[in-house]
């Protein structure tokens, strides 16, 4: 369903946004990836999504995303190597909790220039090439911290509720053509991101980590299980894919039944 397309995943060096790149690539997508780690970690995320598309090793960038001046670089990167840019996902985020009032401002700083302004950047970048050719698809990784709030999760939750606004903008400025711009909002979902926050909950309040997914995550989400990375991917797989062009705006909610409650 994708053959002939391209798409920038950001993030997809893990979790979320390799099974994302992974997924596309299947449908026939060219990739290219982005996101932190070892030498190991690209080279393993680059091999697996070139055996889900059995094509060539995609291209990596290592652009620190909360830099604008790298988040612009690396979209002209992308559009060189790949052509064009027909598809971009922004998945990068991080995460950090602790009460407002001892909230550190680097880190408030940390998450709103990546979970929020990165999207931004990168939408603003590659919009032009999406509009002069009258297709693309904008899919933003947001949450259901972008629908409703957690305690000691400020900057998270309004970074979140940010990218939900900001895709609201995005479709109606683009609404009378073939761009779509749509956010995902999850639950938790079983990544590295989500199974840190299980093990500090666990060493805070003394108690093992079976019982701190159970007290402090799951009790959140109706399904009582984790959401799945494939889950998430192939729901972005819809959004950027060939049947969706009637949706846009959309926040969708992947997330066990959390935001019904
Ligand atoms: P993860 O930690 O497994 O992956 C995050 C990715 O972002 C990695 O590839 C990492 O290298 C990259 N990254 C981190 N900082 C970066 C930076 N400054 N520049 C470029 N790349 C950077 O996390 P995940 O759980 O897969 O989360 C992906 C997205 O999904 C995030 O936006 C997160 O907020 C969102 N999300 C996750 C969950 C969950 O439960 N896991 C739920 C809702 C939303």
């Amino acid at each position: 369903t994708l053959s002939g397309r391209t798409a920038l995943v950001t993030g997809s060096t893990s979790g979320i946004g390799l099974g994302i790149a992974k997924m596309l690539a299947a449908a026939g997508a060219r990739v290219m990836l982005n996101g932190f780690g070892s030498a190991d970690d690209i080279t393993t995320a680059q091999r697996e999504v070139a055996k889900a598309g059995n094509t060539a090793e995609p291209p990596h960038s290592a652009a620190d995303l909360s830099d604008p001046a790298q988040i612009r670089d690396m979209c002209a990167e992308a559009e060189q190597r790949l052509g064009q840019v027909d598809i971009l996902v922004n998945n990068a985020g991080i995460q950090f909790t602790s009460p407002i009032a001892e909230f550190p401002d680097n880190k408030w700083d940390a998450i709103i220039a990546l979970n929020l302004s990165a999207n931004f950047h990168a939408i603003k970048a590659l919009l032009p090439g999406m509009t002069a050719r009258n297709w693309g698809r904008i899919v933003n990784i947001a949450s259901i911290h972008g629908i409703v709030a957690s305690p000691e999760k400020v900057a998270y939750v309004a970074a979140k509720h940010g990218v939900i606004g900001m895709t609201r903008t995005v479709a109606l400025e683009l609404a009378q053509g073939q761009v779509t711009c749509n956010a995902i909002c999850p639950g938790f979902v079983r990544t590295p991101l989500a199974e840190k926050q299980v093990t500090a909950l666990a060493a805070k309040h003394g108690i093992t980590e079976e019982a701190a997914l159970k007290d402090f995550l799951l009790a959140r989400q109706p399904s009582k299980r984790w959401v799945e990375v494939e889950e998430v991917a192939r729901m972005a797989l819809y959004l950027c894919g060939p049947d969706s062009g009637s949706v846009n705006g959309a926040a969708l909610s992947i997330d066990g039944g959390w935001s019904a409650a």
